[in-house]
C-alpha cells in the first residue's frame, strides 16, 4: 500500500486505548498491510489506515462486492435463484429482524436505517416486520436488484455523508459493513446520535474470535484487506458499543459453509451422500456456534439515556 501523508496511523487500541502490536503483515498483490492487535479488548485492524483516496480507487476499479462475490453483476433473477437454492441472507434477516422486533420497547421512533443494504433483503424483511425502512447502498447494481426485491429507492450514500435529524432513528442497522469502515468509533457515535433513547443498534460482521480464523489464521477469508479493515471478536465489538454508551443485549454466532464448497470438491459418486454430509456439516457447525466460536456475529446494542 502506498503510504500517503493522510493515513492515519494509530499507536494505541483505537478501541480501549491499550498496547497494540503487529500481529501478521498481508501481502495482497503488490500492496502489503499491517494489521495489528490489541492484547486487551482483542480488536485487530489495519494500522496504518488506507487513506479515503485509496480505497475509492479500490472500490471504484473492484466495486463494493461481498467476500467470494466475483467482478460480474448479477440480475435480479440470478440473484433470487442463487438465495433459493442456498438461503443465506433471507435466513439471517429472519433471525436479525425477529431479534430486533424483541428488543424495540420505545415506540418513539419506527425509522429502521439499513446501513450498506446490499441486495436488500434485510429491509425488505424489516418492511414486512412494520419498520419504515431507510436504505443506504453505494454500489450501483446493488441499490438497483434492492430497489425491485423492496420498493424502496436506497440513497447513494456513505454512512460518513449521510445525515438526517438526531434521535430520529429507531434502529440502525449494519450487516456486513462496519468490517469496512475507515473510522469505527465515528460510525458508532453518529449512530448513538441519529437514535432515539431506547433505540437499537444491530450489527452483522465476521468474528474474529471465530475457530475457522484461529485455525487458518491471516488466511481465513474475511481478514481481507483492504475491503475489510476491522476484524472483531464479541469483546471488542461490545467493548465499542459500551464506549458511545450502548448496553449489550444479545450477541448470537452463525456458522454456514456454502453448498457449493461441498459439490464442487465431492466427486460424482459421492453426490448422492450429499444431504447426509449437509445434516452433518450443520450438526457440527450448530456445536461450533453453540461454543462461541462461530464465523459471523450478530451483536445486539440498546442506547441508554444520557
Ligand atoms: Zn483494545
Amino acid at each position: 500500500m502506498p503510504v500517503h501523508s493522510e493515513q492515519k496511523q494509530y499507536n494505541v487500541c483505537p478501541i480501549c486505548s491499550s498496547a497494540i502490536k503487529t500481529w501478521r503483515v498481508k501481502r495482497v498483490g503488490s500492496d502489503t498491510y499491517n494489521l495489528d492487535l490489541c492484547g486487551t479488548c482483542g480488536y485487530s485492524f489495519v494500522n496504518p489506515r488506507p487513506s479515503l483516496q485509496f480505497l475509492m480507487d479500490y472500490y471504484s476499479s473492484f466495486g463494493h462486492g461481498h467476500v467470494g462475490a466475483g467482478n460480474e453483476a448479477p440480475d435480479l433473477k440470478t440473484v433470487l435463484a442463487k438465495e433459493q437454492n442456498d438461503p443465506n441472507s433471507t435466513v439471517d434477516a429472519k433471525r436479525l429482524i425477529k431479534t430486533i422486533k424483541s428488543l424495540v420497547k420505545n415506540h418513539k421512533s419506527n425509522r429502521f436505517l439499513d446501513v450498506g443494504c446490499g441486495y436488500g433483503f434485510f429491509s425488505k424483511e424489516a418492511l414486512n416486520a412494520g419498520f419504515d425502512v431507510v436504505a443506504l447502498e453505494l454500489a450501483k447494481n446493488e441499490r438497483a436488484i434492492a430497489k425491485e426485491i423492496t420498493g424502496l429507492n436506497p440513497a447513494a450514500t456513505s454512512f460518513e455523508e449521510f445525515e438526517c435529524a438526531p434521535e430520529s432513528l429507531g434502529v440502525v442497522f449494519m450487516s456486513q459493513i462496519l468490517e469496512h469502515a475507515l473510522d469505527v468509533n465515528l460510525w458508532i457515535k453518529k449512530s448513538r446520535d441519529f437514535l432515539v433513547n431506547d433505540g437499537i443498534i444491530a450489527i452483522a460482521l465476521p468474528n474474529y474470535g471465530s475457530i475457522f480464523r484461529m485455525i487458518m489464521q491471516e488466511n481465513e477469508p474475511y481478514i481481507c484487506p483492504p475491503a475489510h479493515l476491522n476484524f472483531f471478536n464479541p469483546q471488542s465489538l461490545s467493548r465499542l458499543l459500551e464506549n458511545h454508551g450502548f448496553k449489550i443485549e444479545a450477541v448470537q454466532w452463525i456458522s454456514r459453509i456454502p453448498k457449493r464448497t461441498f459439490e464442487k470438491r465431492l466427486p460424482r459418486l459421492v453426490k448422492p451422500l450429499l444431504p447426509v454430509i449437509d445434516v452433518a456439516s450443520s450438526a457440527s457447525l450448530k456445536i461450533v456456534d453453540a461454543l462461541h466460536l462461530g464465523m459471523m456475529i450478530n451483536v445486539y446494542g440498546r442506547k441508554l439515556n444520557a
